[in-house]
């Protein structure tokens, strides 16, 4: 998968890609970033890439015209991309989502903004979508880009070295993840649940599941609710939660 990346700081993404499995990713020629200033496509002699709003106000915003000879000099064929603008007015970013975009054959652009806002042409006539990674106003859209090439990286089959983890993680079972344990058994009097050490794998996975659920049920209450269907087992699972919890 290749991911072209379009900012006013490249040097950002720097550090982050260059460590651990985005690194090795790269390596081994699973994924592809490629990041380019935004600067280098401002025809003006100041490469300035923002202007004043019209209709005033307060902030600066990013001009049209870099991120559009930006998009067209990466990838000038429209059918071969997939232009992200990040924006907290887009569509909020899931695991579901990163899903989506890790199956995508097209290159994903991903435009960063700054300032107070990007001029909505691009919006309306560049990008094909625009991404939130949550509801709260980031400085820019680096950090959403990051948080995006790494969530959809993970995802695709090679990048991570033991593929079950992905599998059995948050979210992609529909529920979170259930509480993980490791060595010494017991630490300043805590300790880790029996059932781990017993050595039966069906009563472990069972536990887990239900962990998973009990949490799911205290922390994230709207997953349960929004699944299309609950299979037997864990209707009796939320049964004993919930029978538990009222002791
Ligand atoms: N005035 C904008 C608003 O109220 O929605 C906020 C602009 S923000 C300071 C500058 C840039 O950061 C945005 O253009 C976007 O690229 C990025 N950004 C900030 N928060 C974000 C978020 N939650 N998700 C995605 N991108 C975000």
């Amino acid at each position: 998968m290749r991911f072209d990346v379009i900012s006013i700081f490249p040097e950002i993404f720097r550090a982050y890609i260059n460590e651990s499995i985005i690194k090795r990713a790269i390596k081994k020629g699973l994924i592809d970033i490629n990041i380019h200033n935004l600067r280098d496509y401002a025809k003006n002699r100041h490469k300035s890439v923002d202007d004043y709003p019209y209709g005033g106000g307060s902030g600066m915003v990013m001009k049209p015209e870099p991120f559009f000879e930006a998009v067209d000099a990466i990838c000038p064929d429209k059918e071969k991309r997939r232009v992200i603008m990040l924006s907290p007015s887009g569509v909020n970013f899931n695991q579901t989502k990163a899903m989506k975009l890790s199956r995508e054959k097209k290159q994903l652009i991903l435009l960063c903004g700054r300032y107070e806002a990007i001029d909505e042409r691009v919006a309306s006539f560049l990008a094909d979508e625009e991404i939130s990674i949550g509801d709260y106003v980031l400085t820019g859209g680096e950090l959403p880009a990051l948080v995006i090439i790494d969530a959809v990286s993970r995802l695709i089959p090679g990048v991570l070295g033991d593929e079950h983890s992905v599998e059995e993680e948050s979210f992609s079972w529909g529920i979170l993840d259930y509480p993980h344990y490791t060595r010494p058994p017991a630490y300043r009097g805590y300790e880790v649940p029996e059932v781990l050490l017993s050595g039966n794998h069906k009563d472990i996975q069972r536990w887990r599941r239900k962990e998973a659920l009990r949490r799911t049920l205290n922390r994230r209450p709207d997953l349960l609710t929004s699944r299309k269907e609950i299979s037997d087992e864990d209707h009796e699972l939320l049964q004993e939660i919930k029978e538990e919890d009222l002791k």
